[in-house]
């Protein structure tokens, strides 16, 4: 994948469409899994920096850091992303 920062982008749209199909928590825990938020350095959405390197490789001209700030919004509301802070996995908001 392109992506500077790691960010596992088909991990995350697919824990995305797993909240709607099944449930928010189980695509929660896709998504952390994705995210690989037990290591040291994880791969949160919320670390995009909108660089469109992704997107410039997408040959169906998705949107992808857009998509992406849809799955920040669904899995990394305030609560969540405070629990994160606590726990020195996030930095951003
Ligand atoms: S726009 Fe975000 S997800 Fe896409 S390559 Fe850049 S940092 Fe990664």
């Amino acid at each position: 994948m392109p992506c500077p920062k790691g960010i596992n982008i088909p991990g995350c749209f697919a824990a995305y469409n797993a909240s709607y199909a099944h449930s928010w928590f189980t695509g929660l825990s896709q998504y952390f899994t994705a995210s690989a938020v037990r290591t040291n350095e994880p791969k949160l959405v919320s670390n995009c920096v909108k660089c469109g390197k992704c997107a410039r490789h997408c040959p169906q001209h998705i949107d992808i850091p857009g998509r992406l700030d849809d799955v920040r919004r669904r899995f990394q509301p305030g609560p969540v992303t405070a629990v994160l802070k606590a726990f020195g996995k996030t930095r951003s908001s």
